[in-house]
Parts: structure tokens; sequence; C-alpha cells
């Protein structure tokens, strides 16, 4: 199962808020720090702070930063609110499979994909962005400051 690109660049930018400590890193920084272009990351930041995961202050000494909410979120549960609840197959759509009224793989693919949500459920923002991950996350956001 393929996650869409705004569903990795939320965690990415959920990991790397995870280390920032009382730093609170501008959304382009934080693009430029996991490498996306700035308006990718901008749509991502406002739908994260829709879910209340962080907090946006804007002006000078503003930035980014994440709540009590986004520390503790589970990832799975973040993966389905970003990736919705749609089939993995196309199996309507203007060219509808000729199987659809019944198929029995429909059903294990749901199933399949209930599963890879499920076994994501119980990991945290904060499990995600530990060693080694969150070390390398600071080495990555130290370059902002050289
Ligand atoms: S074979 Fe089944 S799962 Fe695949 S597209 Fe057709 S209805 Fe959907």
């Amino acid at each position: 199962m393929r996650l869409m690109r705004s569903t990795d660049l939320a965690l990415r930018a959920l990991m790397r808020l995870a280390v920032a400590g009382d730093v609170a890193p501008t959304t382009r920084e934080v693009a430029a720090d996991m490498a996306v272009p700035y308006t990718h990351a901008a749509k991502v930041v406002a739908e994260l702070q829709k879910l209340g995961l962080l907090e946006a202050r804007r002006g000078r000494g503003g930035g980014l930063t994440l709540t009590e909410a986004g520390r503790t979120a589970s990832v799975g549960a973040l993966v389905r609110s970003f990736e919705g609840e749609g089939d993995v197959v196309e199996c309507e759509g203007p060219t509808p499979c000729p199987l659809n009224s019944a198929c029995r793989l429909r059903g294990a693919l749901r199933r399949a994909q209930e599963a890879f949500y499920a076994s994501l459920d119980p990991v945290t923002v904060e499990d995600i962005a530990a060693s080694p991950t969150g070390p390398l996350l600071l080495n990555i956001a130290s370059r902002d400051e050289t």
C-alpha cells in the first residue's frame, strides 16, 4: 500500500517538530529540512493545525510548535485521516470493474487495509521521532543555523 505524498509529509513535519524543543521552526524551515516544496509543506501544516496537532504563531519570533495532542497522536489515526477510507483499488469510477457486485478480492483488500492501519494505531509521533531518527532530525535542523 502506497501512501500519498501529503501523508508522508505530514508525518515528516510532525517528527521534525517533535524534536524542536523550545525552538519554533517556520514552515519554510520545515519545508527546507524535509526537502519538500514550501507550497506542499504549507498545505500540510494548515491541515495539521486544523486537526489540533500543531500551533502556528505568525510574525517575528513566530513559528510552529507541536501540541500535546500532536506529540501523542497515533500514526494510524493520522494516516487514516490523510488517506481517507477509500478502497485501495478503484472498483467503481467511470469504468466500473465488472466483478464489482460480487468480488471477494475487494473484501480481502479492505481487511488488509484495515490491518495496515491497525498496525500503526499504537505508534505515536513521539515514537517515530525517537533515536536514531531524532538525532538525525536535529542534525538536519542545525544546518538552518549555519
Ligand atoms: S476485481 Fe474486485 S477489487 Fe479488483 S477492481 Fe474489481 S471489484 Fe475491485
